[in-house]
Order: structure tokens, then sequence, then C-alpha cells
């Protein structure tokens, strides 16, 4: 594996490694174990197991290593750990590291399974949790702390895509010794430069763009080798979050096609964005990718210009308005998945955001016309055709 390899390339080969048969595809070991061939060695695998080593697969597996360095090696990072899901990731990032008393700085926009291990598990075991306003650098500075041990981030936020500043916030973090934790999803792996940028660790839930198709969950924890098999390793291998084999095969050939997928959803994201940003029917049209975007800036420095795969749209006349809009639509399926082959709308206010009082939506901007648009690999005239209809709709 050569490190100086761009993203495409350590996409498709990155991590390979092929057994005695020298097979093309990646081979998919599904196997719990592993036989040694005497005694001695089984005692000498349990006191030190080598890097091509493996003891259990809720230890390490083959096909799950090659997912693991596949993606590091994507990242630009030194090592990864894969989950059972995102959020296996996420709980496994935060609890490996964090002890009673630490403290922990947060954006307030979060997926809401990342609300809940910050605002209701990690509190209950003695972890204080300050929430800011992640776009205000103002906020994180009064926020972090001596005692600060980590800060906490989508870089993209869901569901009004605000792009939180990794370089900025990472140096008011570094300059009290405190870990960075990005959850990358919106970002995604390809358009990703958070590690360069000042991200310690950066999570996946590989459920989304690494996988792209919606078929399996999973997730990863990746950052230095120190972090990753010091820190995260013990943690997880002895509580259980392992990721499935079969599953880590579907995330490799997810991760061979991940850039030309996400490039074309973000090219067509952009076309919709831009056909539809003064329609009529819409109080605001949120895509990091327009020029008008009030964090366009960042977006150029931090993500080279992308936009990313999701749009958000907020539909005049309210819930009634957005109902009829998702139910005329004809191609993207009504659901709450994103990053996924077909196009995938959703309405916050009554499904991923429900739980939510009315004035926390109300905080986060999730409004009662507010549709998160996954853009997929259909067609793009198509889908502007049919978004046009059901915005016509949507306002009789
Ligand atoms: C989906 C998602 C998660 C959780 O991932 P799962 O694979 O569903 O467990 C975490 N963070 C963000 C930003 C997500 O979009």
């Amino acid at each position: 594996m050569s490190q100086s390899w761009n993203k495409r390339t350590q996409a498709v080969h990155g991590g390979t490694r092929r057994s005695q048969y020298n097979e093309v595809s990646e081979a998919i070991f599904l196997t719990q174990g592993f036989v040694y061939e005497t005694a001695e060695q089984a005692e000498a695998r349990f006191l030190e197991c080598g890097p091509d080593e493996f003891i259990y697969a809720r230890y390490g597996n083959p096909t799950v290593s090659m997912f693991e360095k596949r993606i590091a090696a994507l990242e630009g990072a030194e090592d990864a750990f894969a989950t059972a899901s995102g959020m296996a990731a996420v709980n496994g990032a935060l609890v490996s590291m964090l002890k009673a008393g630490d403290h922990v700085v947060s954006a307030r926009a979060l997926f809401g399974s990342c609300l809940y291990i910050l605002e209701n598990i990690l509190t209950r075991y003695g972890v204080e949790v300050t929430f800011v306003d992640g776009t205000d650098l103002e906020q994180w500075k009064s926020a972090i702390r001596q005692n600060t041990k980590a800060v906490f981030f989508e870089s993209m936020s869901n569901p009004t895509l605000e792009i939180i500043d990794i370089e900025a916030v990472s140096k008011l973090a570094h300059a009290v010794g405190a870990q960075v934790i990005v959850d990358n999803v919106f970002s995604t792996p390809v358009f990703s430069r958070a590690i360069e940028q000042g991200a310690d660790v950066v999570v996946y839930s590989a459920t989304k763009h690494i996988d792209g198709q919606g078929r399996a969950l999973g997730g990863v924890i990746i950052g230095s080798e120190e972090f990753i098999r010091g820190t995260v390793e013990p943690y997880l291998k002895h509580t259980g979050g392992a990721l499935s084999p079969f599953n880590a095969w579907v995330m490799l050939k997810g991760l061979e096609t991940i850039a030309l997928r996400v490039n074309a959803q973000a090219e067509t994201a952009m076309a919709i964005a831009e056909t539809f940003e003064n329609h009529p029917a819409l109080e605001q049209m949120m895509y990091p990718g327009l020029k008008s975007h009030a964090q366009n800036a960042l977006v150029q420095s931090q993500l080279g210009g992308k936009g990313g795969t999701v749009l958000s749209m907020d539909i005049k006349g309210g819930k009634g308005a957005a109902f009829a809009f998702l139910n005329t639509l004809a191609i993207p399926v009504i659901s709450n998945n994103l990053g996924d082959a077909k196009s995938i709308a959703t309405h916050p206010a009554t499904t991923t955001h429900q739980r939510l009082s009315e004035a926390q939506k109300d905080e986060l901007g999730i409004t009662p016309g507010l549709i998160r648009f996954s853009v997929g690999l259909e067609d793009s005239a198509d889908l502007i055709a049919d978004i046009e209809r059901a915005l016509d709709v949507s306002q009789k």
C-alpha cells in the first residue's frame, strides 16, 4: 500500500489482503474464531496478537480489518476501528476516552441519538456536557476550559446543513489539550479533510454513503494508532460493538465506488438547489454548495466547495404543504436514511426530530414546512421535473 495514493485509489485498493488463493475481490471471512497450530501458538497469540493475527471476531477479523485499513487510508489517518453501527462508533469514541469528572463541549445541532448519548448517558456517569451553537466560535471559546477532555460536533449539521469550522474549533480545543471528535457523515469521506484540518478522531455511520445502497448498518472510528489500539479497541472488544464480517465486505465494496457516487450525487444536488433556489413555493433553499449560502467561504476552504449530497428546503404553507409535496413525489422514496443511491425525502419535524420540543425545533430551524432531501443517483432532469411538479401541488 502506498501512503501517497489519492483518495480514489485508496478507496479501491487500500487495506487489501489476500488469502493463499490470491482472490481479486476481497474474501468474506465469515468466521467467529481462528485455529492455532499448537497450544504454544495459542498461548503466544493471547500474550501478544500481531497485526496479521486474529483471536476472535469480536476483537478483529480479516475482512473487518481490510475495511478499517481502507477507510483509514482514505481519511489520511493511521488506523480505524469498525463498529456495528454509526451509533456504536459515536458511543465508542466518547465513552472509551471519558471518565467521571471530565468535561465535554458539544455542538447543539446533533443527530437525535448523538444528542441522547451526550445529554442522557454521559451525564449519568459524571461527565459534564456543555452545549454551544457550533457555528459561533465565541461560544466554543467561552465553553472550553482546563478540564475539557473532548469537543464533539457534526461537521455539517442535520437537517439545516450548517458548517462547523473544524480548523478553528480544533485550535481552541488543542490549546487546553482536548481531543476533537468529528461526526463527519454529511461531509462524507470523499470531501473530508478533517484530520488534516485538526480533528483527532473522525466518526462515520457507514450505513450512509459508505454502503450507499441502503443495505447494511455499520460505523467506524478513525484516528491515531495510539488512540484506536490503546483507547478504543480495549473498550469495544470487551463491550461487543463489532462489525460483522459480511457487513464489512458490503462496506468495502461500497468504498470502491464511493467517490463516483458521492460526486455524482453532489452534482445533482447542486443542480436541484440552483434550479429551485428562488422558487415561489419555497421560503428557503438550504444547500452549502450554493454561492448564496451564508457559509460558502467555509465550504470552499473546508470542503473544496462541495456542498454534499443532502439539501433541505422550507416549503411555504407548513406541514400540509410539506406532506402534499412528499405524497406527490414519484421518484424519491419517503424514508429517513440518507446517502443512498435512491433519493430519499424526509419530514424531520414529524419523524427524525419528532421527539424534540417545539422550542428545540425552533432553535434548530426545524420548521413545519422543512423537507430534508437526500439526493440519489437518478437522472437529474427527472428529479428536477418531479420536484417541480410536487412543489406546484404543494401550493394548491
Ligand atoms: C445516521 C447517523 C448516525 C448514526 O448512524 P447509524 O448507522 O444509524 O447508527 C450518527 N450521526 C449522524 C450524523 C448520522 O447521520
